[in-house]
């Protein structure tokens, strides 16, 4: 007989979270430390969504999104946590650039990048200091007309190659172009910025166990291989529509509020169902665009293999392509990968092994192809990806002894993600997730969303946001204002 996952759940919960991301962990972890009861359901067999790992013979662990965060998930891992995650952080001090216009190779902060911008791109002291100031002012509730694209021109007119040192990362980093908004580019980078780069020692698979320890001691109730099929919204004339429960295995748990950590259009379009939100704001759901996926190519190499944090960096940024170029980030003709090389002192535990994940952001439309197609491209990526890295680790072939790789089809094939997007939706999903509530009192989305509140910390901090006001709606029955809270926590993301 099938095993019942759903067991020794309840009938009723104040919250009912759906999906294990980070945002929704964070989101399940706060609600309960507030006391309130709460189901945890994720679709897959594991938790963490996007942070997550998985482990190969020869005792290789590969992560798969954790190549770098800003150091405010420092601040936010001791807040919505416990101290000895945060503690765990530590930073990556050698991020490397190779590519036609310039080879370098900085510890990422603002410090450093002076250093580079006024010695080896001869930018004036000033410019410089004050396009970091600018960056730094940027706010989430700033203009949102200026984009990346406008800014640069301001204070680095016609200067592709500063252009692309400024640009390049933050684009891996959460997809963004030149044509978003300036302040996503300017908040994300700004808090890089202030003090690295930085990655949890002892890798995903740690973190998740610990969080998962705490969830538990809190009081969440998990399920995991737990797929929500519906939420239930019952409309009720003038007082409007309000969450009355979900259905997930077959079986229909009720609830006063969900937090869909699902992807943003699943849960309106798919989950909750366009016929229970007004037209108005159906057609701007429509507009959202979602953000890009990607590809990698993880490699594990011997026990004894000679590579060296020294020479080889912990994030090497390189690309093939004569000049920065968005559309060409994304191309399946690729020029630019970015390599995360972890070596023991990052994953501790067992045996003391090196690894190497290629990444490259990708469109879902060039992976979306007949099954032999697809088999023969995958091939191919692992090909060009060991072709690409024998110029920086030389007889690669020889060194490795495991090699595969993932499109945007895992992606979405793990997290259910629309496209198997990466960093969840372009900048305008932001006001589509903030208005869920409006639409159907006792419905949140807490997820990666608009460029800012993605990536670890920002999907982190969106949780906390959101379990917030989910508290407050529950208290008071949506008259309580979170403002001062979210303002709170805002000013810790844009503060890195
Ligand atoms: C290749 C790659 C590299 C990345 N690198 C970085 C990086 O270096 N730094 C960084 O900060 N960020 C990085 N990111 C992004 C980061 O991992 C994500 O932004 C973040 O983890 C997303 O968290 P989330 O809370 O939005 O949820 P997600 O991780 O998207 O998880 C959503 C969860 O919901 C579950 N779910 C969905 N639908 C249902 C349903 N109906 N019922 C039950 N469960 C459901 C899914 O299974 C999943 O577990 C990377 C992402 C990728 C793909």
């Amino acid at each position: 007989m099938p095993r019942d996952h759903l067991k020794d759940v309840k009938d009723h919960y104040d919250v009912v979270v759906i999906g294990s991301g980070l945002a929704g962990l964070t989101s399940a972890n706060i609600l309960a430390r507030q006391g309130r009861s709460v189901l945890l359901v994720e679709q897959h067999y594991k938790l963490g969504g996007l942070a997550t790992w998985f482990k190969r013979p020869g005792h290789h662990i590969f992560d798969v999104s954790l190549h770098g965060f800003p150091y405010g998930m420092v601040k936010s891992c001791r807040r919505y946590w416990t101290r000895e995650i945060a503690d765990s952080i530590v930073q990556l001090t050698g991020i490397r650039f190779e590519n036609p216009m310039f080879s370098v190779k900085t510890s990422f902060t603002r410090e450093d990048f002076t250093r580079l911008l006024i010695e080896e791109f001869k930018v004036e002291p000033a410019t410089v200091n004050e396009f970091f100031d600018t960056a730094r002012s940027m706010n989430f509730y700033d203009d949102q007309e200026t984009t990346a694209r406008q800014l640069f021109d301001r204070f680095f007119p016609g200067r592709k190659d500063v252009i692309r040192l400024l640009m390049e990362p933050i684009t891996y980093a959460n997809g963004s172009t030149l044509e978003d908004p300036a302040i996503s580019y300017g908040i994300v980078f700004s808090n890089f910025m202030s003090k690295g780069v930085f990655t949890f020692r002892g890798g995903t698979d740690a973190l998740i166990t610990a969080m998962e320890a705490e969830l538990r001691k809190n009081g969440v109730h998990i399920a995991i291989r737990s797929d929500c099929e519906k939420i239930h919204v019952k409309t009720d004339g003038d007082a409007g529509s309000k969450v009355t429960g979900v259905t997930v295995n077959g079986r229909e748990i009720k609830c006063d509020s969900v937090v869909s950590n699902s992807n943003l259009m699943s849960t309106i379009f798919k989950l909750a169902g366009e016929e229970v939100f007004d037209k108005s704001f159906i057609d701007q759901a429509k507009e959202v665009r979602v953000n890009n996926s990607s590809t990698q190519v993880y490699i594990g190499l011997k026990p004894d293999d000679p590579m060296e944090e020294e020479t080889m960096g912990d994030l090497l940024f390189t690309s093939t392509a004569p000049t920065f170029n968005t559309e060409q980030l994304l191309s399946r003709d690729i020029t630019s990968r970015t390599y995360s090389l972890y070596y023991p002192e990052t994953r501790p535990e067992g045996r003391p092994q090196k690894l190497v994940v290629s990444s490259t952001n990708a469109n879902w439309e060039d992976w979306d192809l007949p099954e032999e197609e697809y088999k023969a491209s995958k091939e191919d990526l692992c090909e060009t990806t060991l072709d690409a890295l024998d110029n920086y680790l030389p007889n690669i072939r020889e060194r490795a002894v495991h090699v595969e790789a993932a499109t945007p089809r895992t992606f979405n094939h793990y997290t259910h993600h629309v496209n198997g997007a990466s960093f969840g939706t372009k900048f305008e999903g932001l006001a589509v997730s903030r208005a869920l509530p409006q639409q159907v009192k006792g419905l949140f989305h807490a997820g990666s969303v608009g460029i800012i509140m993605s990536g670890w910390l920002g999907a982190m901090n969106y949780g906390v946001i959101v379990a917030n006001e989910v508290d407050s709606t529950l208290m008071t029955g949506g008259s309580a204002s979170t403002d001062s809270a979210e303002r709170d926590v805002v000013a810790d993301v844009s503060a890195g």
